[in-house]
């Protein structure tokens, strides 16, 4: 597979920065996307849905990374696969009044 220049991107950052700081740093943007959705439920939905999208952004980019640092592409397609299918049943279930139960992992 040909380098994107995305992951040519990625390999610069960890050339740089290293493994250990790049996955810190995918928590840190977890937290403050956890942070916003917190201020946006807390104050009453006053926070402004680009700076969601800002937080989502951040964090989309550090999974990616954390892909690439870890080569774990064909697991977690396959995982994501797999939780789908299952918030599928979930559904479906809910849906027939059997069950409530929405935890998806
Ligand atoms: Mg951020």
């Amino acid at each position: 597979m040909n380098p994107t220049k995305e992951t040519i991107l990625f390999d610069d950052a960890l050339t740089l920065w290293g493994k250990e700081f790049q996955i810190m740093m995918a928590i840190e943007e977890m937290a403050e996307l956890m942070q916003k959705l917190s201020h946006y439920l807390r104050k009453n939905r006053k926070v402004k849905y680009t700076e969601i999208a800002s937080e989502i952004a951040d964090v989309q980019i550090m999974m990616r990374q954390l892909i690439q640092i870890f080569c774990i592409l064909d697991i977690v397609n396959q995982q994501e696969a797999l939780k789908l299918n299952k918030l599928q049943q979930y559904i479906e279930k809910a849906k027939r009044g059997e069950s409530a139960d929405s935890s998806q992992s």
